[in-house]
């Protein structure tokens, strides 16, 4: 029985009430009456139901469908501007007890090579990233609670939090790791974590077991039910993800809305992000032998309906997607992107040989991050390294007043002007500098509090002649 309010998994994501959803949105793909009235209530930009946004993800008339791109731009610019997040993830360590058969970390996979980073590795890792300009990562460890339990990840933050090389610094770690309990997710509050991320991988319970036959993370009630507990520890950003390739899209596109709608119901306050990443190959896997694979259209059409139905939700998509289809779903949704990353452990210091693969999945978009930055600009968004609301204390319903508020361009535009000088300053080559100059001189005249901007452009003069880390 579908409850909103439950605790229970099998119950806020309920099977019945998917497929249900499943048969109504395919009955209506071209009710054009019905999809006229969802548009007109999702262009107040509130939010619309799993249900109603999977109508117009199984809309198949084209006038309505080109309404709605225009309508997830017109959010995308509403809420989000033209800036966009940067981060980078950190890969502590691959050793794992479970049995992903997407994943090449799965205990089976008996040659892949398995290393787990020493603190002094982690400096190493952290000071490559700093000099790459990165401010945000997010850290990455299989599930293992002999190699890494969570006294590992806890002196891991302390050790990244506490790395200061040149004007570098991280001042937002975001934590994916294994499900666990409410005690540990206190834990990971009380270390100064920013979002805890763990991705659902499918909601369908029946594939979710077939896909997890082994380890900790087969009980898919354990796993869905995550969040609440995290919340319940204190973490007020959580991140939300389904792998699109596993399972059927049309389900986990609406499992995840659903689930968003419960932590909103049942805990007040939705997801902080959600992700939208695809089976990719790596070692020991094959996306072909998935056969749930989505074209670049249909992905595109996901992150323009996730972007109306959430808009109080970041959007992340990493380097698993090429240059290509990042700059495609950029306008329509995307907030937050990697650069320059390394998904095996210890890569920013040791780049593997081609002939050993122990990524996480291979990257398409193999660019610098100065590259990335540079294409950024180059389109007219601004890559903002701002960590500012977190070390606010901004988090959770604070965060989201904030942008409901609309306030956000007063606050997250001279944020982000501030800490791309920063990076200008300390990492950009000279090409890309100058991109990002001229830029800034631009951007600045849109903060449209005359008083926010005249402070924004005297912190700016400040930052170049030395000083750091401003904030609104
Ligand atoms: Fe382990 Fe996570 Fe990979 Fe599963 S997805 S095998 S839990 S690292
Ligand atoms: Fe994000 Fe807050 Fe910075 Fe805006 S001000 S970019 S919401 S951290």
């Amino acid at each position: 029985m579908y409850d909103v309010m439950s605790s229970k998994a099998e119950e806020f994501i309920s099977d019945e009430e998917i497929r249900d959803c499943l048969d109504y949105a395919k009955k209506n793909k071209t009710n054009g009456e019905l999809i006229d009235q969802i548009l007109t209530k999702a262009k107040e930009m509130k939010g619309i139901t799993h249900r109603e946004a999977l109508v117009l993800l199984d809309c198949e008339l084209e006038d309505k469908n080109e309404e709605i791109y225009k309508l997830a731009k017109e959010i995308k610019q509403e809420f989000y501007g033209n800036r966009i997040v940067m981060f980078a993830p950190l890969y502590l360590s691959n050793y794992c007890i479970n049995g992903c058969e997407y994943c090449p970390y799965h205990a089976k996979n008996k040659h892949i090579r398995r290393k787990k980073l020493s603190q002094e590795e982690i400096k190493a890792e952290v000071i490559a990233l700093q000099d790459m300009g990165h401010k945000r990562l997010a850290l990455e460890a299989g599930e293992d609670p002999k190699n890494n339990p969570i006294e590992y990840i806890l002196e891991s933050i302390k050790t990244i939090y506490g790395i200061h090389h040149k004007n570098g610094d991280i001042r937002r770690v975001n934590v994916n790791i294994a499900a666990t309990t409410v005690e540990e997710y206190r834990m990971l509050k009380d270390a100064g974590i920013g979002t805890y991320i763990l991705f659902q991988e499918t909601y369908n319970k029946e594939s979710y077991e077939k896909l997890h036959p082994t380890g900790p993370k087969s009980d898919y009630a354990y796993h869905t039910e995550a969040m609440d507990r995290a919340m319940d520890g204190g973490i007020d950003d959580v991140g939300l993800g389904v792998l699109y390739g596993l399972n059927n899209y049309r389900y986990d596109f609406t499992g995840i809305i659903m689930h968003a709608e419960h932590l909103e119901a049942a805990k007040g306050c939705g997801p902080h992000t959600i992700s939208v990443p695809r089976l990719r190959r790596a070692d020991d896997i094959d996306p072909d032998t998935f056969d749930n694979g989505i074209s670049d259209d249909l992905f595109a059409k996901i992150v323009a309906c996730l972007r109306i139905a959430v808009p109080y939700t970041g959007m992340i998509v990493s380097t698993r997607e090429s240059k290509e289809c990042r700059e495609r779903v950029l306008e329509l949704g995307i907030s937050q992107i990697s650069g320059g990353s390394k998904t095996s452990v210890g890569g920013y210091v040791s780049p593997e040989p081609e002939e050993e693969n122990s990524a996480q999945f291979d990257v398409s978009d193999n660019r610098t991050l100065d590259e990335v930055v540079k294409w950024l600009m180059e389109m007219d968004y601004v890559p903002s390294f701002c960590t500012a609301c977190y070390r606010e204390g901004r988090t959770g319903d604070r965060f989201m007043s904030l942008l409901k508020s609309k306030q956000i361009v007063n606050c997250c535009h001279p944020n982000a002007l501030m800490t791309l000088k920063e990076y200008l300053e300390d990492y950009a080559s000279l090409e890309t500098k100058e991109v990002g100059e001229k830029l800034i001189e631009k951007e600045l005249e849109v903060v449209t509090n005359p008083k926010v901007r005249q402070i924004a452009k005297d912190y700016i003069d400040q930052i170049h002649e030395g000083k750091r880390d401003f904030r609104f």
